[in-house]
């Protein structure tokens, strides 16, 4: 196995792995395990590849805030002239609490927005809604007519390309819960422009994520031009263009200049059917921005061996991050301080009683022992925010590393944390 990194967020200095220049087993004594670890350079140099590669456009980033939704991740973006796509309320709200001011940088997306959750965006006076139903377009124009507001509308339409990914995260199709699909939005838009309190200002797209191949985008970006040039035929005011997010990381490895290529290649794909347009664009990254800046760093508590079949057992989980059990998920697994010699093949397995919890299967790695640290890369995007309290666990402690300085930007949870809410009954 290659020790491959991450850099500038993950790599080996002295035969070590940093975080940029913090040894990571610094961060394990400081902090304890299981921990996770982002690296602000990463973060920003990715964010600012986005606001290079779409520069012949008019646009704005709105990060997917459900990739990773610390407070902390939310404010530096923020500070970079980030917007926000959000979905549910309680994303808006960590937004409103992470960049005062910044609701009118949001979309709010999502299937099953509530009344409660219309009324909090439409009090903040968000961006945009992307609309993905009669039913909630009906909802939304109540709401927005009690209120005395007029919202800004994009449906979400669903263009029926396929996207080569995991099938829980493809979207794109008509079969999937997402999206209008795209023969009907014509008839709907007539019916918003109907209504007082909405203003169909854009059309949206979302079709999916981890998608590594650009003809999907490019496929989809070409059927929503065609729509928004009937539309602005049909007399409405279509100015702005929301590409969704999707633009998959290299979970087997690769440094930034990939990345930089990468976008620059989804760039080429959804320009050029957009650049005639003249709208302003919106994109959603979530995953491209945080994945490959954040690891999860544990600690080896036991060695055993089963019929044969050696396990490594560690002191993160699946609660900790749950990708590799909810989508087979692969993650590079790297020692903190790679042992000489030959290597194992080895399970990297969680303390969690269920047989789904593991990290890696079969994976040939350093020889490891009882209180070796292994980080687990690529654990930035959809790790801390699908975490849980599964058996009890406290969620893991979040830190922010940047150049020689780490800082705590949310604190490991304690038991007390844990049971509150039955507590004070
Ligand atoms: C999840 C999601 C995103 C972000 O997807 P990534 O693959 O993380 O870039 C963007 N837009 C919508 C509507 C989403 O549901």
């Amino acid at each position: 196995m290659s020790l491959a990194t991450r850099p500038p967020a993950f790599t080996y200095l002295r035969s070590k792995l940093h975080a940029e220049k913090v040894p990571m087993s610094r961060l394990a004594e400081r902090f304890s395990t299981p921990l996770y670890v982002y690296s602000a350079t990463a973060i920003r140099r990715r964010f600012q590849a986005f606001d290079k590669a779409f520069a012949p456009l008019p646009h704005t980033i709105c990060y997917s805030v459900k990739a990773s939704s610390n407070l902390s991740l939310l404010a530096m973006l923020g500070e970079m002239g980030a917007g926000f796509d959000v979905v549910s309320g309680g994303e808006l709200e960590r937004v409103m609490f992470a960049v005062p001011m910044m609701a009118h940088r949001v979309v709010f997306s999502g299937v099953g927005k509530t009344a409660a959750e219309m009324d909090l965006a439409l009090n903040a006076n968000i961006f945009l809604f992307n609309v993905e139903s009669e039913s909630e377009l009906e909802l939304l124009s109540e709401r927005a007519a009690k209120l005395g507001q007029r919202a800004r509308v994009a449906l979400r339409v669903n263009p029926d390309v396929p996207a080569e990914t995991h099938p829980y995260i493809s979207t794109g199709l008509r079969e999937h819960k997402f999206g209008i699909p795209i023969e009907e939005a014509a008839a709907l838009y007539r019916k918003a422009a109907s209504y007082a309190s909405l203003d169909p200002a854009g059309v949206s797209v979302h079709i999916g994520s981890q998608i590594m191949e650009m003809e999907p985008f490019a496929a989809a970006m070409q059927r929503v031009t065609g729509l928004v040039n009937e539309l602005r035929a049909a007399g409405h005011n279509i100015w702005c263009v929301d590409a969704g997010g999707g633009l998959g990381i290299r979970y087997e490895g690769g440094p930034d200049k990939d990345f930089q290529a990468d976008v620059k290649g989804y760039a080429a794909a959804i320009l050029p059917a957009l650049g005639p347009l003249g709208a302003h664009l919106l994109l959603e990254p979530g995953r491209s921005i945080v994945g490959a800046a954040g690891a999860l760093l544990t600690r080896v508590l036991y060695k055993k061996t089963n019929g044969g079949k050696r396990f490594v057992i560690v002191d993160a989980a699946m609660n900790d991050l749950i990708r590799p059990s909810l989508y087979k998920a692969f993650h590079q697994i790297v020692p903190v301080a790679p042992r000489p010699g030959p290597e194992e093949v080895v399970d990297i397995v969680g303390p969690v009683c269920e047989t789904g919890d593991f990290f890696a299967r079969d994976r040939s790695l350093p020889r490891l022992e009882e209180g070796d640290l292994v980080a687990i890369l690529d654990a930035g995007a959809y790790g801390m925010s699908l975490a849980s309290n599964y058996n009890s666990r406290p969620r893991a402690a979040e830190v922010f590393v940047e150049g020689r300085k780490a800082k705590v930007v949310r604190l490991r949870e304690t038991s007390r944390d844990q049971v509150q809410h039955e507590l004070d009954l």
